[in-house]
């Protein structure tokens, strides 16, 4: 006959399931182990609803070569976007209830505002940064703050303006002293940014930085390894490229976000504004 687990430990294992109802995690799986194997430069073939939106014609007479599209080995360890399948009928308005006056981690004791997202709900461009700095706390909108601005900026140079694009955080409240969000608050919290992505479809998702570059991957990595390369993200383009942050610190990298950005505007059909040079 099968033991029962103590009494404590149930309750911990109910709590957690909730928590999982919750993020929209209705499906377990036993047994299941990391690819280890996996080829950093294994093609993949996308699949039709990607396939459709291919890049638009910008001139001449031959399309452009679709992007080679890596995948890109994972850490060990059980993922949890796995398991998540995507949540039927899903919303933005509805993820924001689910998240409702969250206190599932540390982050909310210090919170203000919580910074949900903010732009298109249709875009086909989403950015994801790490987490609210202290204006985007004191607002309850995503990066408003200096780093924010160059964002806009960058945003403008690619051809559009922010309400085109849908912007949000891996992690909604803003972790103290603009500290990095620790792995039990990005656990925690991703999974809305999951069901954020899922229920927005984008085309194209750009990763600022390697907090979220690496939460969505599911990797270890260090940025620098895959910065520009196009990659797999649940079906849908990805492409990570420095933080705004990081460029106001070493504006000489912006040339290479200039380079990812324009990857990203030739898949999209995207001119650039008049002036900004390729
Ligand atoms: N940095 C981020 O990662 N996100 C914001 O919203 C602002 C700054």
């Amino acid at each position: 006959m099968a033991e029962r687990i103590p009494a404590a430990l149930e309750e911990k294992f109910r709590k957690r399931l909730a928590f999982y109802q919750d993020i929209g995690i209705d499906l377990f799986y036993r047994d299941r182990f990391p690819q280890q194997n996996a080829s950093i430069t294994e093609e993949i073939t996308l699949p039709k609803s990607v396939q459709k939106n291919q890049p638009v014609k910008l001139t001449g007479t031959t399309p452009p070569a679709p992007p080679k599209i890596d995948v890109l080995p994972r850490s060990p360890g059980v993922s949890l976007f796995d398991s998540m399948s995507k949540v039927a009928g899903d919303s933005l308005p509805r993820i924001l209830s689910d998240i409702g006056e969250c206190t599932r981690c540390k982050l909310h004791r210090g919170r203000t505002k919580l910074v949900f997202g903010d732009g298109n709900p249709k875009a086909d461009l989403v950015f994801v940064g790490e987490g609210p700095g202290r204006d985007e706390d004191a607002q309850g909108l995503p990066f408003v703050g200096r780093a924010g601005k160059l964002l806009t900026q960058m945003i403008e140079a690619m051809g559009l303006q922010r309400q085109d694009v849908y912007i949000c955080n891996v992690v909604k409240c803003r972790p103290p002293e603009n500290r990095t969000p620790e792995k039990d608050e990005v656990e925690t919290c991703s999974p809305f940014l999951l069901r954020q992505l899922d229920a927005i479809s984008p085309k194209v998702i750009v990763c600022l930085g390697s907090v979220a570059a690496q939460t969505l991957l599911e990797t270890n990595r260090g940025i620098s390894h895959f910065r520009g390369q196009w990659l797999e993200f649940r079906g849908r383009k990805l492409m990570a490229t420095y933080h705004p942050a990081y460029l106001l610190r070493n504006p000489s990298a912006k040339g290479e976000v200039w380079k990812d950005l324009q990857k990203v505007m030739a898949v999209l059909g995207l001119q650039g504004k008049k002036g900004k040079s390729s």
